[in-house]
């Protein structure tokens, strides 16, 4: 398997028209690798693959059918088989990356920025009036608002969305109402194969499918839209993906342990209304004192998934639209616009009132751009720079 960094190096590999490489490839090259990163990609795509919780806790997708037929779509929509960066930002941005645009002097220099490509940046926050989103959400329920203005403008149908029950265990949801991305606001730690949700959304009929979920997720989505293959699934019905920055991610290990800690203190997970990162500590807001319960991360680092140590992409540089918390200050979101209908979108969403935008200080970006080179660095084992 070739890690992101190293895959987009070669700029001038296509994405393959038509691929024959059949489930046992896929585990092969990334499950027995141990890359996986759970999107859920492959079996959103294919009934003959199934993740249950055991699948999930493992990183194993599993090939539950006696013959496979071999298509070749879970190894190709699959962001950990190879991931032609280049090429996908090409397909969807219509510009080159940093290497071809030194080469390419029409090709604009956008790309060679550690944050991908990108239009406009804004710190974001929801306007109070256009709902009561106090308390629920992250940070400046940015993506809560945007996907709620898609949906009352009919930009969307649906939004695929990742809950969470009363344990914090994260569940997909097709939302189409506004109270229902209401109640799946917030950031789940958890690692989870949200993908799935596209093929919940395909199945109840959604034509306009919206999708927030974290980078290797919208790398796998992106990868379903541009590749070339003679199937029919439903790609087209995809419409909008919004992509959250990713530090890492944990496994569900992580809940078990918190549960434990809470329950020292007579507190549990079911009391528990946010969880954060900032700097080197898990934040846990909630239960019957209200108080907040530190967690260092170095506590916790034994159950960062295994699957996010070759990722490279901080923030989402394939979406349409990417959020995170860095880069602005507390109560805002930093909102990347890429594409254009992700420019329409935020452009729209300020214009009807579902969000107010200021500038974001050139100290916060600095930041963001900081922490996106980092990780180009850890997931490429030390050997990315910034321009990749
Ligand atoms: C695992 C993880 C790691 C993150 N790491 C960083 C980081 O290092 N730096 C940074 O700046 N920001 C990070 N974020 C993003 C940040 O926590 C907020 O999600 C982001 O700022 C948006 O805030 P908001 O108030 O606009 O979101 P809200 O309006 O509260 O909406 C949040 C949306 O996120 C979705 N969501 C929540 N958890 C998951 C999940 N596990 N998988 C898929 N979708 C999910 C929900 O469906 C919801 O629609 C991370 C998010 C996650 C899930
Ligand atoms: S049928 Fe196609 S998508 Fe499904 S497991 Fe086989 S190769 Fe993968
Ligand atoms: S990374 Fe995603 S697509 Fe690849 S095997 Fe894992 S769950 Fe499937
Ligand atoms: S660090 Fe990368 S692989 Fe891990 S959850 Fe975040 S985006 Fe996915």
């Amino acid at each position: 398997m070739r890690t992101e960094a190293e895959a987009g190096e070669f700029v001038n590999v296509r994405l393959p028209i038509f691929l024959e490489q059949g489930f046992s490839c896929l585990e092969r090259e990334v499950v027995a690798e141990r890359v996986c990163c759970l999107c859920g990609t492959c079996a959103a795509f294919c009934e003959k693959i199934k993740i249950n919780e055991e699948s999930r806790n493992e990183l194993k997708p599993e090939f539950v059918e006696e013959y496979d037929t071999v298509c070749g779509l879970c190894y190709a929509f699959c962001p950990r088989t190879f991931l032609p960066f280049s090429e996908l930002e090409r397909r969807i941005f219509g510009v080159a990356r940093a290497s071809e645009a030194r080469e390419a002097s029409e090709a604009r220099e956008a790309s060679a920025e550690p944050l991908g490509v990108y239009r406009s940046c804004y710190a974001v926050r929801s306007k109070k009036e256009k709902g009561d989103l106090e308390g629920r959400v992250q940070d400046g329920g940015a993506v809560t608002s945007l996907l709620a203005y898609a949906l009352e403008e009919g930009v969307l149908d649906s939004a695929v969305v990742t809950a969470a029950d009363e344990q914090w265990r994260p569940q997909t949801r097709v939302a189409r109402s506004y109270e229902d991305l209401k109640a799946a606001a917030g950031t789940k730690y958890t690692i989870y194969p949200s993908v799935l949700g596209v093929k919940e959304a395909f199945e109840e009929g959604c034509e306009s499918v919206g999708f927030v979920g974290l980078p290797c997720q919208i790398q796998g989505l992106r990868k379903v839209q541009t590749s070339e293959q003679p199937y029919e699934v439903g790609k087209e019905k995809i419409k909008l993906l919004v992509g959250l920055f990713c530090m890492e991610n944990f496994s569900a290990g992580l809940l078990e342990f918190v549960s434990a800690r809470l329950e020292k203190e007579g507190l549990d997970l079911a009391g528990v209304k946010k969880f954060d990162i900032k700097g080197k500590e898990l934040l846990i807001s909630g239960g019957a004192s209200g108080g907040v319960h530190k967690i260092a991360l170095d506590e916790i680092k034994e159950y960062e998934s295994e699957g996010c140590s070759v990722c490279t992409d901080y923030t989402a540089e394939l979406a349409d639209i990417s959020v995170g918390s860095v880069g602005s200050e507390e109560g805002w979101s930093t909102v990347l616009a890429r594409t254009e209908l992700g420019e329409e979108v935020v452009k729209g969403a300020l214009e009807k009132g579902f969000v107010e935008v200021k500038e974001v200080e050139e100290k916060g970006l600095g930041l963001v751009r900081r922490l996106a080179v980092r990780k180009k660095r850890s997931g490429s084992g030390g050997k990315a720079g910034a321009g990749i």
